[in-house]
């Protein structure tokens, strides 16, 4: 079985469909999403609405969450806080709906997904080292879990003694005994230098992780930003990758 796991989407339909023909021509057997599928680019209700006909499992990320209700958003940079509020419009109720009644967690297959943390998935913790994911790892039941938030693909990597270790990757081979916290990247907005599109392919049966990179038509995805009246800065940092 071949899994693609899609985080972070937030809104960049180009990058969303330039993943979707990549995981199809991998012959990629279904979908798993690990949430932000709305917020910072121009097309939510298009990548919603292609999320929800694909029917895969998906969580709910902070910006599905502000989105999908009205609060005050304390404690967001006000460049992600105006790009909430201008979603928000944008959304129908029942789009709305849809993203509050999302889980935080979630298992599928013999695997878990969760966009932030396991310990606490409703706090949006950001899991950049391996302290941070420590804590995670000692409310994973499952050998592997995706996660996202970040927008930074790397690998955290539990051994049989309890020690943690951490790096950058781009194929994992799956052993036995060890347990792995692996964030996939970003569809929609990489910030970890590369402006290339992110997401992971997971082969049950090769017991592989691959990260895949494509260049996709950013400067349409910029476009429809300016087009918007978004924060301009919103289409910059997409070629900066960050
Ligand atoms: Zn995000």
């Amino acid at each position: 079985m071949k899994y693609a796991i899609l985080g972070d989407i937030h809104s960049n339909w180009e990058a969303l469909t330039t993943v979707l023909e990549d995981a199809a021509s991998a012959e990629v057997d279904s979908f798993v999403s690990v949430g932000d599928i709305v917020g910072y680019n121009a097309n939510p209700r298009k990548c919603l609405a292609k999320l929800r006909e694909m029917d895969c499992p998906i969580v709910k990320g902070n910006h599905d969450h502000y989105c999908s209700i009205e609060t005050p958003l304390n404690g967001f940079n006000p460049l992600a806080a105006s790009v909430i509020h201008w979603t928000r419009n944008q959304l129908a109720e029942k789009d709305r709906q849809f993203l509050a009644d999302l889980p935080y967690k979630r298992r599928v297959d013999k695997f878990t997904t969760v966009h932030s943390t396991l310990d606490m998935p409703d706090r949006w913790g950001y899991v950049f080292d391996k302290f941070e994911a420590d804590a995670n790892f000692s409310y994973q039941r499952s050998q592997i879990c995706f996660f996202g938030h970040t927008h930074v693909p790397l690998l955290f990597e539990r051994d049989e003694n309890g020690n943690v270790s951490q790096g950058r990757y781009e194929l994992i081979d799956v052993k036995p005994g060890k347990k792995y916290f692996i964030n996939i990247g970003s569809v929609g907005q990489p910030r970890d230098g590369d402006s290339r599109a992110a997401y992971a392919i997971y082969d049950t049966d090769a017991k592989t992780i691959e990260l895949r990179r494509l260049k996709y038509d950013r400067e349409t995805t910029q476009g429809k930003i300016i087009d918007a009246g978004l924060p301009e800065e919103l289409a910059y940092r997409l070629a900066r990758g960050h």
